[in-house]
């Protein structure tokens, strides 16, 4: 099986000032990560280490570079799921950690839990030797700006915000055993309610992966994705309809049952890749061969 992989980092009107430093993001990513997936890393290491790069990266919504709640502090949400064993574990509402992906597989290897929140993942963390940060290691001058801009705004609204921006990021793998993997990491949505926890921790809206039908990992309002579970809803159309056609229905569903906006990035168990969104843009790569194509989709 060759091994693929496909990340993206945000669907939106990612303005032109801002687009190289978007490419640049996920390029780096896959061209980090696939080799080291032809050499025969698993599909669950790759998004791991796919998405802690991206994670890294101050240009998006996650880790590094994160927007800030109501008030004014980092939270942070992130998943990863096995497509071979359908085992996954999930994080939200941690404060200021630079890999939250990282704690989400940890969860996954524990003996008595899937999803840990708030408080008691974090305490999950530092137990399991990592560390939380001082919070301007996080934190970007752009969202510090942004924040003020609209911290006493009464006319914000999330939805109009989020429309705005969204930088989650997340990837998905298919490694030379045929196994498929998926993972995603977000700093949620600008102002958000602190213990506001949106789409990308829960499994099959945020992502999800099943060896048998596909994986997927989306950004969008996650007050609307969690309604369509996106990323399941996306994984079971695979199998009739490829990866290409199931992503562009899931997010037609998305528009027209959950009211929603955002993007998605898939892969078959053949290893065929698909993406959607019904934003105005969307940044990915994927890795072809030994090519990486990264690039703004525009709608
Ligand atoms: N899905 C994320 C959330 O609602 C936001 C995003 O994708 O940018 O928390």
């Amino acid at each position: 099986m060759e091994p693929k992989i496909i990340v993206h980092g945000g669907a939106w009107d990612i303005p032109d000032e801002h687009v190289s430093d978007h490419v640049k993001g996920v390029h780096h990513a896959v061209e980090t990560v696939a080799p080291l997936l032809r050499q025969g890393m698993t599909a669950l290491e790759a998004v791991e280490r796919a998405v802690n790069l991206l994670e890294e990266d101050p240009t998006f919504d996650a880790g590094r570079g994160a927007f800030l709640n109501a008030e004014g502090n980092i939270e942070l949400d992130a998943m990863i799921m096995d497509g071979e064993s359908l085992d996954f574990g999930c994080v939200a509402a941690m404060r200021n950690l630079l890999h939250p992906v990282s704690v989400a597989r940890k969860v996954m290897d524990s003996k008595d839990f899937r999803f840990l929140v708030g408080e008691g993942a974090m305490r999950f963390a530092m137990n399991n030797g990592f560390s939380e940060l001082p919070p301007e290691e996080l934190l970007t001058e752009r969202e510090l700006t942004f924040f003020h801009s609209i911290k006493n705004d009464q006319s914000f609204s999330q939805i109009e915000a989020f429309s705005g921006r969204s930088d989650t990021v997340g990837a998905v793998a298919l490694d030379e055993n045929g196994n498929l993997a998926c993972a995603t990491s977000t700093g949620g949505t600008p102002r958000k309610h602190p213990g506001r926890v949106g789409d990308s921790p829960v499994i099959g809206s945020g992502g999800y992966a099943d060896n048998e039908t596909g994986a997927a990992s989306s950004t969008g309002y996650g007050e609307t994705i969690m309604r369509v579970v996106l990323c399941k809803t996306a994984c079971d159309l695979i199998p009739d309809r490829g990866p290409a056609e199931a992503a562009n229905r899931a997010l037609e569903i998305l528009h027209r049952k959950g009211k929603g906006y955002g993007g998605l990035i898939c892969i078959s168990p053949e290893g065929n890749y698909g993406f959607a969104h019904n934003t105005p843009r969307m940044a990915y790569a994927l890795a072809q061969g030994h090519d990486v194509r990264a690039d703004i989709s525009v709608k």
